[in-house]
């Protein structure tokens, strides 16, 4: 959607900031298809004027020009606390195609840059990229990511390193952090024209109500509870939940120090400067509830517009109290997939959490657990060793399987089928950061070839590829802990 809210106080103009001989690092062609852009032999555009459109240099290819790019305000709340304004400090929206914003993240300082450099490095890059293409293949809602462009510019965070451009792709990169900032600001009308903008172009149904912007909270709310427990299910922790980070379409935007677990532990954090562990895991949930109450109280104004200030609350009180109850039955029909069962028994639950807490004090590997579930024989009485073997308490889980078993058989599904249906839901290859890692200390090298082999991997995430049988592998001992770093 183009954003239409111009006017400085909002948004601003702004044009990217060259960097000297750029080259591509990387190139979703599945991407490319979004944009209807041509591509050619080497699986790169057509038109070679995009190497320095996407790198920032140029706003002109041969078929389109980006006539007024720009960066916008928002503010936020920042791991539990009011950090005010914040905005666009390195994203340029360079206009839209084909319906979808294209974004350029890196391209040099902003209206909204504060102290930072509005440049992002190579390694960070890798990793956003990567892990967008990831998530949407495993059929996870996210921002897209087009390529990236590399540059010998140097870049300095804790160490100096070299900059990097990645083109991000989304129907819309509005945040949680936009309302916010108008109803910081006090600027209902604003608010309203946002409202009105996001009703219009994405969520219509909501013109239907009575109470059209009560719908919208109740819509983006129970789209974030979607994708939250979406996250659950493949083990991906974000990282950094600030609602400045939330998309009001229910995207995963703004892929930081995120991390897919290794090892299941229910308590992990993948955020290195995340002390407190307000990120973690399994508060996840909880932390998508807290941030849509921020949404609910910048919204309040609107609701205000035709109902009583009190009323106005207990309405959006009423509707925080779903956010809950939306997640847990997404997350629980999820994880009955994952397991195999199509019907719904109310013991269920119980068998599920008490495989999660047997996998917890096991640390068994989240993804390869599940995936090897699928293998599971009903006929046979005796579980399969290599299952087994994962677990320190082997009498929990024997009992465990038995009882699976036993609630397999009232699925009467055949082996074959149930195991098809179980590797259409427990992906088997997944970003794991050593892999990533991999992939950048490489390139770090100029070698981008590994990124595309993640690229062209990760895009079948439930596909077996025997002959990529080791990235499927949990990672080696002293890989396993990594924490990733904010600084990006
Ligand atoms: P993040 O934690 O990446 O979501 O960033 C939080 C805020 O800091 C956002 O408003 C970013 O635009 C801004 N920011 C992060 N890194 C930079 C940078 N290198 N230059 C300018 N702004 C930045
Ligand atoms: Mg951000
Ligand atoms: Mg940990």
């Amino acid at each position: 959607m183009p954003f239409i809210l111009h006017g400085g106080d909002v948004c601003q103009p702004t044009i990217p900031t060259p960097i000297p001989n750029p080259h591509w690092v990387a190139f979703s062609e599945r991407a490319a298809q979004l944009l209807g852009l041509s591509i050619n032999n080497s699986g790169l555009p057509s038109d070679p004027q995009w190497l320095d459109v996407l790198a920032g240099n140029s706003l002109k290819a041969n078929d389109i020009e980006f006539i007024d790019p720009i960066s916008t305000a928002y503010s936020g709340h920042q791991f539990g606390v009011w950090a005010g304004q914040l905005g666009d400090g390195r994203a340029i929206l360079l206009g839209d195609m084909q319906g979808l914003e294209l974004q350029l993240k890196g391209a040099g300082k902003t209206h909204y840059s504060r102290m930072g450099d509005g440049r992002a490095v190579l390694r960070s890059s890798i990793r956003e990229f990567l892990c967008s293409e990831a998530m949407d293949a495993l059929g996870i809602p996210t921002s897209r990511a087009l390529s990236i462009v590399g540059s010998k510019q140097a870049v300095r965070r804790e160490t100096v390193e070299t900059a990097a451009v990645c083109a991000r792709i989304a129907p819309s990169f509005i945040r949680v952090g936009h309302f916010e900032h108008y109803a910081s600001l006090q600027d209902t009308v604003r608010l309203k024209e946002l409202a009105d903008l996001l009703i219009d172009h994405f969520y219509p149904e909501c013109l239907e109500s009575s109470d059209p912007y009560l719908q919208l909270f109740i819509c983006i709310a129970s789209k974030n509870a979607t994708l939250v427990a979406q996250w659950q299910s493949v083990g991906f922790c974000h990282g950094v939940l600030n609602t400045d980070n939330i998309s009001v379409l229910g995207l995963t935007i703004d892929y930081g120090p995120f991390g897919f677990l290794d090892q299941f532990e229910i308590d992990h954090v993948c955020n290195h400067s995340d002390h407190s562990g307000r990120y973690a895991y399994h508060r996840q949930p909880q932390v998508m509830h807290w941030n849509m109450a921020c949404l609910a109280s910048a919204m309040l104004p609107l609701i205000e517009l035709t109902h009583p200030a009190e009323e106005s609350q207990e309405l959006l009180r009423a509707a925080l109290e779903d956010f809950p109850k939306i997640y847990a039955q997404k997350w629980q029909h999820l994880f009955r997939r994952k397991l195999g069962l199509t019907q719904e028994l109310p013991d269920d639950i119980a068998l599920i959490e008490r495989l999660l807490q047997a996998m917890n004090q096991s640390k068994v590997d989240f993804t390869n657990f599940f995936r090897s579930l699928a293998q599971v024989n009903q006929r046979s009485d005796l579980i399969d060793i290599k299952q087994r073997d994962h677990f320190i308490d082997r009498e929990q889980i024997d009992q465990w399987f038995s009882e699976y078993l036993a609630r397999l058989e009232i699925e009467n599904i055949a082996d074959p089928v149930r195991s098809q249906a179980m590797n259409d839901i427990n992906p088997k290859f997944i970003l794991r950061n050593h892999l990533a890692q991999t992939a950048i200390e490489k390139a770090q090298q100029d070698d981008f070839t590994e990124i595309a082999t993640l690229l062209k991997i990760l895009s079948y995430p439930y596909d077996e590829q025997s002959e990529h049988e080791s990235y499927a592998n949990a990672p080696p001992l002293d890989l396993q802990k990594m924490a990733v770093s904010c600084s990006s």
